[in-house]
């Protein structure tokens, strides 16, 4: 009887330490074969408003068969639907990519109950990192809005505008001055309130884009245009100056935190919209080409994850039978959005993050690790 209970007990504590020992062993395994990746100082997010994967197609094939996105080691795939529709619009579909919620049609930057939920940008001015946008829209569309705004529906142009004032973002480029200097729902100046607040501000009117250089100690506003910018096959040209312009802006202006910007091609949506397929792939080869601006920054700097995706795709484009690559035949099964999956394309460090099939709320989530805010 002593005995046995002696060899049970040291039994069992051999067993502990063989247990403990063999766990301790896996574990060093697990993390062996799957080491952390390496975290991003700075992330560009690339949004092709509108861009599925026919979209993505005929650009290419407009362009001899090459695109930019080539060049991406991972790809993935996004669920983009709203939280009270299949088909979801830019308000909710960016609300996922910049806040991780997921929430109704028309929402800028808050939940199903109309709270206001943090964006990415917002969290990253927030720990001293220098933010900006760059978009061939307003600046007050709702793709940028989701980033730095925070009200009920996506029209609310003005408050949008307004939101800017709230922030320190430190560069933005894209149109809409209209919603800063004339506004009908108060006799605010936005203009002359961001240039008391320190931001050096110009617009299309005064100087073109590519004659100005930026100070390095001013934040930096430039209005495209009064509303909504021209197409690039009407003369639009800024999208990839302005990219690059952008990361090497906010590079100087980093300091040791690193910066978050995103660049949008905001017109492949309104040429999906209008069913048009040369605007599509104009839209398509520009934004495109500000793709290559940005990779060319992130290889040279070898700390910026780039991510390209999309908010929802548009038209239910097609490339179909009888195509030749120098002569599309296309088509479009409506002029709304559709509920297509979404394609992701990541470069840099943290890009394994992007693998795979998931949400479009866990883009959001993946940034947040690629950045090492967030444990795995
Ligand atoms: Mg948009
Ligand atoms: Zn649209």
């Amino acid at each position: 009887m002593f005995w046995f209970k002696m060899n049970t007990r040291y039994d069992m504590a051999f067993h502990s330490i063989f247990l403990a020992f063999l766990l301790s062993f896996l574990l060093s395994d697990t993390t062996g074969e799957m080491p952390a990746p390496p975290k991003a100082r700075n992330i560009i997010l690339m949004i092709g408003d509108g861009m599925g994967i026919s979209q993505v197609s005929a650009g290419m094939y407009a362009n001899g068969n090459k695109t930019n996105l080539e060049k991406f080691s991972v790809t993935g795939l996004q669920k983009a639907t709203a939280s009270d529709r299949l088909i979801t619009d830019s308000a909710s579909g960016g609300t996922a990519l910049a806040c991780g919620v997921k929430t109704y049609v028309g929402a800028i930057g808050v939940n199903t109950d109309t709270m206001p939920v943090i964006s990415i940008l917002e969290e990253a001015e927030a720990r001293g990192m220098a933010t900006g946008m760059v978009t061939t829209s307003s600046i007050t569309h709702a793709t940028p809005a989701v980033f730095i705004a925070h009200v009920k529906l996506r029209n609310q142009f003005e408050d949008i505008a307004a939101s800017f004032l709230k922030t320190e973002i430190d560069l933005f480029i894209g149109g809409g001055k209209k919603y800063f200097n004339r506004r009908i729902t108060d006799n605010r100046n936005l203009i002359h309130e961001l240039e008391k607040k320190g931001y050096f501000v110009s617009d299309y009117r005064q100087q073109p884009l590519d004659e100005i250089v930026p100070l390095a100690q001013k934040n930096f506003a430039y209005f495209t245009a009064d509303a909504e910018p021209p197409p690039a096959s009407k003369g639009r040209d800024y999208l990839p100056r302005a990219s690059n312009m952008a990361t090497y802006f906010l590079d100087r202006h980093s300091g040791k935190d690193g910066f978050f910007l995103m660049i949008e091609g905001a017109q492949i949506d309104w040429a999906g919209h209008e069913n048009d397929n040369d605007y599509l792939v104009s839209e398509m080869i520009d934004f495109d080409e500000a793709i290559g601006r940005a990779l060319k920054f992130a290889e040279r700097d070898g700390q910026t994850l780039v991510i390209v995706t999309a908010d929802h795709e548009t038209g239910g484009y097609a490339i179909n039978p009888g195509s030749r690559m120098d002569s599309l035949i296309t088509a479009f099964t409506t002029d709304k959005h559709t509920a297509a999956l979404i394609p992701v394309f990541a470069y840099g460090p943290g890009a394994e993050y992007f693998h795979g099939f998931y949400d479009n709320t866990a883009i959001y989530t993946k940034m947040r690790q690629a950045l090492g805010w967030e444990e795995r």
